[in-house]
């Protein structure tokens, strides 16, 4: 079984005598450093330069430096800047000022998994990753509470990388509600796996072919956006909860006998083999080399993707409903 660690199995005073250098200030960025702070953790804040974080940091107090200074102050340097730009930021800012023995900190494992940063041998490469957006691993940690996150080591140099990795967990929460060390590579496939298959991609081409179907069969748009978009947040909701148990108990029975036996004509043998192949794309590198040379392109087929999805009818009926409506917010 998974070990999870907790907040008595992390000691925060490994990082008295440290200074964090949190790279970026954005999703992330602003959750670590300011969760560190309050810990009580010495940290320095690494922004470009016209950063339009600035203002938001020297309000929330953080001491400011460029990228390069906060690399060279830093004996842990965390990346949290987008990961496509880590490897500029990494080759400009961060590589000439890493000294022997300090830590190179990652929340996701792209960039080393695949190749992208080439760390030198003599320091530490982990990652801590919450399994958050930022304003909930900030949001929680005031509240005196924690998200789940996850803890790993791609290179020990010290001897002492996981439990610096893991003092760092509990200095920003996690430890509070439970870490599990995993590697960069499985944090890395499974994260592309799920947002690519069943999260982002998987979920959205379903909802646009449901609507398809129906509005094609002649029945009305707004009718077609409620049934198969607007209450896929109801039905998470339930599974999120209780597990696939809970939904089915919660929906009607009719509900429930429909899925159990039509759920399987929409998710296939084919739709099996087209998980199958997007995880065999993530294994052998072939979606994160589409993904790097299209990000060395300024974006083509991203930029006309995006532009597709936003002129979709769903789009624009959920936009004109979602207006109309009266939300019940406080459901949330
Ligand atoms: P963001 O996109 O929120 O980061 C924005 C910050 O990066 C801003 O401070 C921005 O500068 C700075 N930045 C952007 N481009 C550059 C550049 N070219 N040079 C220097 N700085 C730049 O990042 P996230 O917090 O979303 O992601 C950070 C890391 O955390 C990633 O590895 C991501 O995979 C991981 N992660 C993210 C999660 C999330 O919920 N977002 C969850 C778990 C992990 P400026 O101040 O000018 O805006
Ligand atoms: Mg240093
Ligand atoms: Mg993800």
């Amino acid at each position: 079984s998974t070990d999870v660690y907790y907040d008595a199995d992390a000691d925060e005073s490994i990082l008295d005598d440290q200074t964090v250098a949190v790279l970026g200030y954005g999703s992330q960025g602003h959750a670590h450093a300011q969760n560190l702070a309050d810990s009580g953790v010495d940290v320095v804040v690494g922004l470009r330069e016209g950063s339009s974080s600035r203002e938001e940091a020297e309000t929330d107090g953080m001491a400011i430096a460029t990228q390069s200074e906060a690399a060279a102050q830093g004996d842990i340097v965390v990346m949290l800047v987008p990961d496509t730009v880590q490897p500029d930021v990494y080759e400009n800012a961060v590589e000439p000022n890493l000294e022997e023995g300090d830590t190179l900190q990652f929340a996701h494992g792209f960039n080393i998994h695949y190749g992208q940063i080439e760390p030198p041998e003599d320091v530490d490469v982990t990652m801590v990753a919450p399994k958050s957006p930022g304003h909930l691993v900030r949001r929680t940690y005031k509240r005196g509470e924690g998200t789940p996150g996850l803890v790993a080591v791609y290179q020990d140099a010290t001897g002492a990388a996981k439990d610096e990795a893991l003092a760092y967990a509990k200095a920003i929460g996690c430890t509070r509600a439970g870490v599990i060390e995993t590697t960069f590579r499985e944090e890395t496939e499974t994260d592309l796996f799920g947002e690519q298959a069943v999260l982002c991609g998987g979920v959205t081409e379903m909802m646009k072919v449901g609507y398809e179907t129906l509005v094609d069969a002649g029945y009305s748009p707004e009718m077609a956006y409620f049934e198969v978009m607007n209450e896929m947040k109801l039905i998470v909701d339930l599974i999120y909860e209780g597990g696939l148990m809970e939904m089915w108990d919660s929906v009607s029975d009719t509900a429930e006998y429909g899925g159990l036996t039509r759920g399987e004509y929409v998710i296939d043998e084919s739709a099996r083999e087209g998980m199958e192949q997007i995880l065999q794309e993530v294994q052998d590198g072939e979606f994160a080399k589409e993904w790097i040379s299209e990000n060395q392109t300024n974006r083509p087929s991203y930029k006309q993707l995006r532009e597709a999805e936003q002129n979709h009818d769903i789009e624009d009926v959920g936009g004109r409903l979602r207006e109309l409506f009266d939300w019940d917010e406080s459901a949330e």
